[in-house]
């Protein structure tokens, strides 16, 4: 049979394995499969010609036992249902795996931003809040950037939720600049958190980090600031990076502001005097220590898993791992820090964003860092423990802390 490649399908499967290996009570697991809300709409937007056009938008409370639901804005011609739904799941277990005291929910808008100007992506922003500002709240459900959404963005809707609620509510949204409330630290906080969950996860399989070889792929916010801050924490050798056109390799380590200045002027990492082009294949199977997909979905798959030489797997990236790979990886002992850990600095960080606005009192970037750390270093230790417990993978490890929690959360209200 063909490996299953629908968002949606593998949330579920996911779920279920977890629900399986932790004897899950079957109540719990039905509520667990479906999300709680969809609210679809349309979104009539005037154009710069004077035309409308109508867009298609989605929000999705997946759970929200343990707290207001939490999740970002995707704007994306691609975007599906599927997508949305499974994204809002995976904030579920992420929220939970944190243990920060929130649910997970999901957004987005059929459309594609770079065919938009500012003024027409400014009134479709203002168009979905509009059409969903009973839906969200920051004691309802509270969204963030994700794919092509931007502070700016964030902006933008906070505004149109104030001038509809007529209320003063910085914690409707998070990400925002900070100039409205954002918080210090947000930027890099993905790769920073990913940073407090790599070192745990090296001190389990014994790797010295400051002599330890990187690869990286994908070269947007994640991969960027992880590249930079692998060399920072650790004295790591980034030597593979890679973007959609494909990636670059050099024995000696690679130079981040190098790759930088040459991606302005032509638009690729590859061809970067002194390093030599790689495919995004190859850069996966490369003989690293560390390997950080932090791009798209689907790239280890049943497929490569087997080439796979790395020694940990970094998931920076959301589902960047098939569960077919998964099972190959863990066979090979490889160490996958699976997605939804590895990758939530950024909604703790945006946790911490809501608790700063709600309290109106705002924290310096070393007092996020420190609270980061604290945080993402009792969670993956948790996971860690949890896989060895139920002699289960790390992603299996993290979902059973995760269903735990909100089956505890949902139990306690008398759910199920
Ligand atoms: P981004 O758009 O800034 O960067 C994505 C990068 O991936 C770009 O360099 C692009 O060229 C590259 N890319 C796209 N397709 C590729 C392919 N087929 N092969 C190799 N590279 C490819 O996005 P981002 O914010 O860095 O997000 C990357 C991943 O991390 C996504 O899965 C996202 O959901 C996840 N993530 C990001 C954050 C965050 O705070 N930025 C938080 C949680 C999860």
């Amino acid at each position: 049979m063909a490996e299953d490649l629908d968002s949606f399908d593998i949330a579920l499967k996911q779920l279920e394995k977890a629900a399986k290996v932790m004897k899950l009570d079957n109540e719990a697991l039905e509520i667990l499969r479906e999300p709680q809300q969809i609210l679809q709409v349309s979104l009539p937007v005037k154009m710069d010609n004077g035309k409308v056009k109508v867009f298609k938008g989605f929000r999705v409370h997946y759970n929200n036992a343990r707290g207001p639901t939490k999740g970002g804005i995707r704007f994306h011609p691609d975007e599906t249902l599927s997508t949305v739904k499974a994204l809002s799941a995976w904030m579920t277990w992420k929220t939970a795996v944190v243990d920060i005291p929130l649910g997970g929910a999901k957004g987005g808008v059929i459309c594609n931003p770079k065919e938009l100007s500012v003024g027409e992506l400014e009134r479709l922003s203002r168009a979905y809040v509009r059409a969903f500002a009973d839906f969200i709240g920051p004691e309802i459900d509270v969204p963030a950037p994700d794919v092509y959404t931007t502070p700016q963005i964030m902006a933008w809707m906070m505004d149109e939720y104030e001038t509809i609620k007529r209320v003063s509510a910085p914690g409707v949204i998070t990400g925002k600049p900070l100039t409205l409330g954002g918080s210090a630290g947000r930027g890099d906080a993905t790769a920073k958190g990913g940073m407090y969950v790599l070192k745990v996860g090296a001190k389990k399989k014994g790797i010295d980090l400051s002599k330890a070889t990187v690869a990286v792929q994908g070269f947007g916010n994640a991969g960027q600031f992880a590249m930079t801050l692998v060399k920072e924490h650790f004295g790591s050798k980034v030597v593979a990076i890679s973007d959609t056109k494909g990636g670059i390799y050099s024995e000696k380590g690679l130079n981040f502001d190098e790759i930088l200045k040459h991606k302005q002027k032509t638009g690729s990492v590859q061809g970067l005097p002194g390093t030599k082009n790689i495919s995004n294949e190859e850069l996966l199977e490369l003989g690293v220590d560390v390997l950080i997909p932090a791009a798209i979905e689907n790239q280890i798959t049943s497929k490569n898993a087997s080439k796979i030489k790395a020694k940990i797997v970094l998931e920076l990236a959301n589902g960047p791992t098939t569960p077919e790979a998964d099972e190959i990886l863990h066979k090979n002992n490889v160490l996958v820090l699976p997605d939804f850990l590895a990758n939530a600095g950024g909604v703790t960080v945006s946790y911490f964003e809501w608790v700063q606005n709600v309290g109106g009192y705002y924290w310096t970037r070393e007092e996020v860092y420190e609270k980061l750390d604290k945080k993402m270093t009792v969670a993956a230790e948790a996971v860690l423990s949890t896989a060895e417990k139920f002699k289960t993978d790390p992603r299996t490890g993290a979902y059973v802390i995760s269903i735990q929690r909100v089956a505890d959360a949902m139990k306690a209200r008398g759910w199920y």
